[in-house]
């Protein structure tokens, strides 16, 4: 299936060497509105398939994700969207038989998938937050400094400064400060999954990739992180997979429509929502499937 990528296209092949240490792959984004804008690629999928064992889950994937944007993965259940988001740290690396088995993937111009990357300096990278928040069991502070320690950070001053600053990046400082001591337990789950944004943050990601971050919250809790999602693209690329579709219309720049294992359509938001190009999107964000 041909996806409808229909503003992603590349100007011209521009022969760049996969693993080019460069973050310079551009392409032109024409808005509805006639406006000409130039994005910096920083997460580019080319043509890949990925296997389960002998079980194919993504086919031919193609599509290239803009720096400091949301970009939202939406599709029925199994299209897919998980696997592909766990690509790009890694994570399927954890899974027995689980490889990427044609194309590549590029963040800042580098093949994550090439024998000489260090996977835990690709996650300091690409930082995630899951569908239950999973705070450790420490304290608020701790939470956020242990991150820092592994780093290596030592400086008591430097950790402290990154603790507040990172709370108060995930939106939470003013309701812990008071706290900080005590277990990230007592937290309500929005709170928690705030906590484990602040702890992607701390240790300052280009990208964090958001596997459902909201499905276990409240409305009032669902609101808070996404203004918080929003919030955060001005410093990260965001990348969230929802199985909300008022979720993507309401924090994300762009939306990819998956189905089958298959990317079916990619495009500005509002674009996909309101004019998509492919039947199967429109049946599917029409409610007619999924
Ligand atoms: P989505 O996130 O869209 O719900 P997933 O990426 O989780 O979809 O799953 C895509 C396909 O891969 C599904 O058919 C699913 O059953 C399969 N799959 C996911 N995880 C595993 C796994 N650990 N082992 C085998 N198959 C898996």
């Amino acid at each position: 299936m041909e996806p409808a990528n229909t503003e992603a296209k590349p100007q011209a092949a521009t022969g760049q060497t996969p693993g080019a240490e460069t973050a310079t792959s551009r392409y032109s984004v024409e808005a509805d509105t006639g406006l000409a804008s130039t994005k910096t690629i920083i997460i580019d999928v080319e043509s890949v398939d990925f296997h389960y064992g002998s079980s194919k889950a993504l086919h031919a994937i193609s599509l290239k994700i803009p720096e400091k944007q949301v970009t939202a993965f939406i599709g029925p259940s199994g299209c897919g969207k998980s696997t592909l988001l766990r690509c790009f740290n890694r994570m399927n690396d954890l899974v027995d038989n689980a490889r990427v088995t044609a194309g590549e993937i590029r963040i800042k111009g580098a093949n994550i998938n090439a024998p000489s990357v260090d996977v835990i300096e690709l996650r300091k990278q690409v930082g995630m937050v899951f569908q239950k928040s999973n705070p450790f069991p420490k304290s608020i502070y701790e939470n956020i400094a242990y991150g820092l320690r592994i780093s290596g950070v030592r400086d008591r001053d430097t950790i402290d400064g990154t603790v507040e600053q990172s709370l108060r990046g995930a939106a939470l400082w003013d309701e812990v400060k008071n706290r900080l001591h005590e277990s990230a337990l007592g937290l309500s789950g929005g709170q928690q999954q705030r906590l484990c944004i602040a702890r992607a943050i701390a240790v300052k990601p280009s990208v964090i990739l958001m596997d459902e971050p909201c499905s276990a919250l409240d409305p009032i809790a669902t609101a808070k992180v996404e203004e918080l999602i929003f919030a955060l693209k001005d410093q990260f690329t965001i990348v969230i997979v929802t199985h909300n579709m008022q979720q993507a219309t309401r924090c994300s720049d762009r939306t990819a429509f998956f189905y089958l294992g298959h990317l079916v359509e990619f495009d500005r938001t509002e674009k996909l929502f309101t004019n998509p190009v492919q039947k199967q999107t429109e049946d599917y964000i029409s409610g007619r499937f999924g």
